[in-house]
């Protein structure tokens, strides 16, 4: 036979098996997806019956993957609730208004556009050359848990991922001598709304390929002309780092964010150590005086253990 023809069989063979593996992996992503953000909407009773979310949309991956991934889990969960994207338009220059209300459309989401020129308020106010990062985040949010209320809705999602709660970790860490991360839901700084993340357990690299797939529009993320947070980029590049040298090590530590001994802490608020006597009952949980500790891997007895869940 010739072997014009065998070469082109082969290639035709190889090229249709790339493909079906690529299907296979993007099926794999895709359930991953969704069984994690449910997972967290579970954990944390993010979502209750009944809610109006209002997710917020910056026409990032994040964002993007955040809606897409509620929508589709909107259908078929057990409980009802109602979404609302918003996008907050900052008029920074070269923004492509068209693109989000264009995509929003298209997929038949409710949604608000909410035009404020914080832009130009912050460039104003902000000295050329310094960081606008702060002022512009402040504005944002009170614009965002107003038109909140203005909708009506009672549940404000962020698309904050795995790698983002790990890496404010550090950053509170190593700036702010405090050991606090960011959380899965807690009540907004107003006391006004419940904000959520239902993103939490979800890996950076994840929303990257599902955003590529998917193809949403993205916009942008510097259209301010504001450079990223640098001691964020930096953190981040630290962690990003270390996963590649030792992969696993940004679960271990985003697992421990959820399993804390307070008893093997140093915060007078979290344990009582000033009421510590012996008891003269055995327990695993003690101290193990000079030995090292071999048990981390396995979580503590509940006594001493604050799980994110409180
Ligand atoms: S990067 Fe730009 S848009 Fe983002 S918070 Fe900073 S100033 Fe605002």
């Amino acid at each position: 036979m010739n072997t014009d023809v065998i070469d082109h069989d082969q290639a035709a063979a190889d090229a249709l098996a790339a493909e079906k593996k690529a299907a296979h992996e993007i099926n794999k992503l895709s359930k991953r997806l969704h069984r994690q953000v449910g997972q967290a909407i579970t954990d944390f009773n993010m979502i209750e019956d009944g809610d109006k979310v209002m997710v917020c949309l910056s026409g990032g991956k994040d964002s993007y993957s955040m809606l897409d991934i509620l929508l589709n889990l909107q259908q078929r969960a057990p409980i009802k609730f109602s979404l609302v994207a918003v996008n907050l338009d900052q008029k920074q220059p070269g923004f492509p208004e068209e693109v989000l209300p264009a995509y929003l459309k298209s997929r038949g989401v409710d949604f608000h556009i909410e035009n404020q020129d914080t832009y130009s308020i912050v460039k104003k106010l902000i000295p050329e050359g310094k960081t606008t990062c702060s002022l512009c985040s402040r504005l944002r949010r009170g614009i965002l848990y107003r038109v909140a209320g203005e909708l009506g809705a009672n549940k404000i999602a962020l698309g904050h991922h795995r790698d983002d709660i790990v890496t404010t970790l550090f950053l509170n860490m190593f700036f702010g001598s405090r050991m606090k991360g960011m959380p899965p839901k807690l009540v907004s700084d107003d006391g006004k709304n419940v904000v959520i993340r239902p993103l939490a357990y979800v890996k950076e690299p994840d929303l990257v390929r599902w955003a590529e797939h998917r193809e949403f529009p993205i916009i942008p993320c510097n259209l301010c002309g504001s450079q990223e947070n640098l001691q964020r980029v930096q953190v981040k590049a630290m962690i990003n780092e270390w996963e590649k040298r030792y992969p696993g090590r940004i679960d271990n530590i985003f697992t421990a964010m959820g399993n804390i001994v307070t008893s093997h802490m140093m915060d007078k608020q979290l344990f009582p150590f000033e009421t510590v006597k012996a008891t003269g009952e055995a327990d695993a949980g003690g101290d193990i005086a000079f030995d090292d500790d071999e048990s981390c891997a396995t979580p503590s007895p509940a006594s001493s253990v604050i799980t994110l869940q409180r």
